[in-house]
């Protein structure tokens, strides 16, 4: 059978190989050898684009064991694939790109998702570990101990997952050309009187700023204000995309596309150029903007996939997501308190000034 999905193996003893991170170079779980990205890449050329190859004629049929009918709408969503490895049936979004075998835990890349016009452009790699990430979760969760066990046990915190979210990145010239009404008043003494005179100020501002990789995320599934929270990202260490940087990781493809994304990023861009003018605008006791042209001199787009550590956590039928920043840490997310907990603090304050007032009312 024609398979669309693909893994890395290890060129020494065959065994899975993981993008370390930290190394910069791909690891092997067995024999512990490693090996650079380029090289795996190279090595695996063929069988990568033969990958994808296939892929480009496959269409869902609903006739997949796992998929069909019982998946109702869902199903045109569901892809199913063969684990290179083990054969087990990998159920996944049609946005997957890459993967682990629930059954044999080998990671699978599925090229097709990231091939030709699908490709990125580029990746930034994890270079925060699991066992970093974990770290880091716990610390977070320290002393907060209104938090429901649910997010801190420890089994739970080990689910957290490395994905690779893409990522739309806009170029371009934001120009801005505001007025504004603006007062400054000084006071004197004539004899008896103070005189204060109020000067009244015409302002204009106009300039231009470039912007450089401005990121919005192209998956709907990533909620926008935890991608925007996790920023920045450094891109002194955004390579050129490789495949090689997938193994042991997930990976999603983009489902919103650059026109969809784009207000996102112009708007915060229109934005930062209003206020650069607006922090020209000094020395007066009250400035009003009384109107504004901005306008965005499109640039190039690219497209990039972006390391994020996340974590879902199910608590009284509510998703709460915890994102982190798999190149620098930054972390985003909500916590939920519990409120037994907190009865609990009432209880153990309530109990001793019960006591007490017993006690004094006794006397
Ligand atoms: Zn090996
Ligand atoms: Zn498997």
């Amino acid at each position: 059978m024609a398979t669309e999905v693909t893994n890395y193996k290890c060129p020494n003893c065959t065994g899975p190989l993981r993008f370390g991170g930290i190394s910069d170079r791909l690891e092997c779980d067995f024999c512990g050898s490693s090996f650079t990205v380029e090289y795996i890449e190279e090595l695996n050329k063929d069988k990568t684009e033969q990958a994808a190859e296939n892929f480009q004629g496959t269409e869902f049929t609903g006739e997949w064991s796992g998929g069909g009918e019982e998946w109702g709408e869902d199903g045109e969503h569901i892809r199913v694939y063969h684990c290179p490895s083990c054969s087990a049936e990998l159920i996944c979004d049609d946005t997957t790109a890459a993967t682990s075998c629930p059954y044999c835990n080998n990671p699978t890349v599925v090229p097709g998702q990231l091939s030709g016009a699908l490709k990125p452009d580029y990746v930034i790699p994890f270079r925060f570990t699991k066992e970093a990430a974990v770290a880091q979760l716990k610390e977070h969760y320290k002393g907060r101990w209104f938090l429901p066990k649910e997010f801190s046990a420890q089994n739970h915190i080990e689910d957290i997952k490395g994905v690779y979210v893409p990522f739309w990145l806009y170029n371009g010239v934001a120009e801005g050309d505001v007025a504004y009404l603006a007062t400054r008043s000084h006071t004197h003494r004539e004899g008896d009187y103070e005189v204060t005179t109020t000067e009244h100020y015409n302002i204009r501002r106009s300039g231009s700023l470039e912007f450089k990789n401005v990121p919005v995320d192209a998956s709907s599934k990533m909620p926008d204000d935890h991608m925007d929270s996790i920023e920045p990202f450094d891109y002194s260490d955004m390579k050129d995309f490789s495949m090689a940087y997938l193994p042991g990781f997930l990976a999603d493809k983009y489902d919103v596309s650059e026109e969809a994304s784009r207000e996102r990023a112009e708007t915060r861009c229109e934005n930062t150029v209003e206020s650069a003018l607006r922090n020209t605008v000094i020395g007066y006791e009250s400035v009003m903007e009384i109107g504004k042209n901005l306008n965005i001199r499109r640039g190039s787009v690219s497209y990039a996939l972006m390391p994020v550590w996340m974590l879902t956590t199910k608590y009284k039928d509510k998703n709460y997501l915890f994102a982190m920043n798999g190149q620098t840490g930054k972390m985003a997310g909500d916590l939920p308190t519990s409120m037994a907990k907190l009865w609990g603090l009432f209880a153990a304050i309530g109990v001793p000034i019960a006591a007490l007032l017993t006690f004094l009312f006794l006397r």
